[in-house]
């Protein structure tokens, strides 16, 4: 029987709405649970409850160690169901259960992190001119709405839950309609860990209504969107009229940078897994493989030979190396990219076509592909968000550099070079939020994360990701001995 996951609103489920979406596996095809289509009746409504409950200071005025407290508590509970997310998160994205293993053992580290920061974090005092002292406190932004991506759902969502709750926000978070079903699980767990009702607010609904209608609402604090550019180009406008803040996370097109001290062996192996992670969709996947012409051809040949390999299959197999992706919808992207990239000159090395790997025949699985291409090309400069990625032969250090800095995005890249001095000679010159030098993929709570460029506005993560959540407020203290009037005969200096 197929369950109706309902909205979370005001610290219990929501009635279901007569429309419903259904959510599907992606590896099966088959339903797992239908999910609220929230109207703009009911956002406006929950827009209303969440300023009142943000208002009651039930919340944003709490001390920060008891906001510690729940957080930390939240962490707990969230570890000990960990696996029955784990579950739910391999059926909703298709994803083997071996990577959602990985990445949601670390997921409650982002409540340990910004729970432990509410408690830590310390105001400041300016150095203010004269006899006067300038308290800088930080204090919650308001309502915040969080619109969240199909990729990583719970990873995405808790990174932004966890700071705007910290720094004391009320939170409204609309999970992808595509894979929602993990983050409506958390308003019952964060309950149970003391969450004040109406502080943690979990809509459903399709971008285009209802995460439209959220961003939308003149009288929010923030958006903290995760998503493609033309989401934030269409969430932009408005919000800035309505001098809303946001917060955006999008695409990218990140190169992985591949120099002749690097044994190939491990040059492959770097290759595999910064760009076939997650059948390729993550934002920074490593889709451009940018590799220095010493090593071009033993590197090619063995690549292809270990993309052969990869074990593509159910994501609930142990072995699975390559799940499905999302829908039928990035099946047909992935092989747009495949003929134009093949029109445009490219040579496919591997893959390049949609599998059939389970008994079923059904899922929507796409072969890893490799094609060999050169920098101009449509494959070489836009977000294919499969595993679709571009081999690209380069003369030298510089060419790889310029290559690297030559899309629109720049959010992640990495460098593969055992020469420490070109390592960073390198990563001082690539245009990204992030480089990693000899790895990819690296994420941790306290390390900033966001692009340059297209690839978006502001971080997640870390004491910037906190303070994004926050406002500053200075509170000016005259404490000289002798204040000074309107009718004195010199204005005091300390007069702005
Ligand atoms: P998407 O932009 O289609 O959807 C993201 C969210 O926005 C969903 O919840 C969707 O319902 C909502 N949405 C869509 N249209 C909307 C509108 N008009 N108003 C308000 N909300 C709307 O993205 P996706 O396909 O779910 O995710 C893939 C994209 O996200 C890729 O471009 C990827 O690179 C990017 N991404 C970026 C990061 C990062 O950290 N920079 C991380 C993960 C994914």
């Amino acid at each position: 029987m197929v369950i109706h996951q309902s909205n979370w609103i005001d610290g219990q489920e929501a009635p279901p709405t007569a429309t419903t979406i259904p959510v599907i596996n992606p590896a099966t095809e088959q339903s797992l649970a239908t999910i609220n289509a929230t109207s703009s009746e009911a956002v406006n409504e929950i827009i209303t409850a969440s300023w009142k409950t943000f208002h009651s200071g039930v919340w944003s005025k709490k001390d920060p160690s008891d906001r510690f407290t729940v957080l930390s508590k939240a962490s707990t509970l969230l570890r000990s169901r960990i696996n029955e997310f784990i579950a739910l998160e391999t059926a909703q994205t298709g994803r083997p259960i071996r990577e959602m293993r990985t990445q949601l053992a670390r997921v409650p580290e982002w409540l340990d992190y910004f729970a432990s920061l509410a408690r830590v974090h310390e105001g400041r005092v300016t150095p203010f001119k004269g006899a006067v002292t300038n308290t800088l406190t930080r204090i919650p932004l308001g309502v915040v709405v969080l619109i969240t991506p199909y990729n990583h759902p719970l990873l995405i969502a808790m990174k932004k839950i966890a700071a705007a709750l910290a720094a004391g926000n009320v939170v409204i978070v609309k999970p992808s309609e595509l894979a929602p079903l993990s983050v409506l699980k958390l308003g019952a767990l964060f309950k149970e860990a003391g969450l004040p009702d109406g502080v943690l607010q979990i809509v459903s609904g399709y971008g285009r209504e209802t995460g439209k209608y959220l961003c939308e609402q003149p009288n929010i604090s923030k958006i903290d969107l995760t998503g493609g550019i033309a989401t934030y180009r269409a969430i932009a406008p408005v919000a800035a009229m309505n001098m809303v803040p946001v917060t955006a996370e999008l695409g990218g097109k990140a190169p992985v940078c591949l120099f002749p001290s690097m044994d190939v062996e491990t040059a492959v192996k770097a290759a595999l897994f910064a760009g076939f992670i997650a059948s390729g969709q993550t934002c920074v996947t490593g889709s451009r493989l940018l590799v220095h012409q010493d090593i071009y051809d033993t590197f090619k040949t063995l690549l292809e030979k270990r993309v052969r390999a990869l074990r593509v299959g159910a994501p609930t197999d142990e072995k699975t190396q390559i799940g499905s992706v999302i829908s039928a919808a990035a099946i047909e992207r992935c092989e747009s990219f495949v003929s134009r990239a093949t029109a445009e000159g490219g040579t496919i090395l591997c893959g390049g076509t949609k599998l059939h790997p389970t008994p079923s025949g059904k899922g929507f699985f796409f072969a890893p592909t490799i094609i060999e291409t050169h920098s101009a090309s449509d494959l070489a400069n836009n977000e294919v968000f499969g595993p679709v990625l571009a081999l690209i032969k380069c003369a030298d250090e510089d060419e790889i550099i310029r290559v690297a800095n030559g899309t629109a995005y720049a959010l992640g890249a990495s460098v593969w070079s055992n020469d420490f001095t070109q390592a960073h000679r390198v990563a001082d010159r690539i245009e990204a939020g992030i480089v990693w030098i000899n790895g990819h993929h690296l994420n941790d709570p306290s390390s900033p994360w966001g692009g340059f460029k297209e690839s978006g506005l502001g971080k997640e993560n870390g004491v910037e990701a906190y303070e994004g959540y926050t406002k500053v407020k200075s509170t000016v203290m005259n404490y000289g001995v002798k204040p000074v009037w309107f009718d004195d005969e010199v204005v005091d200096a300390r007069y702005g």
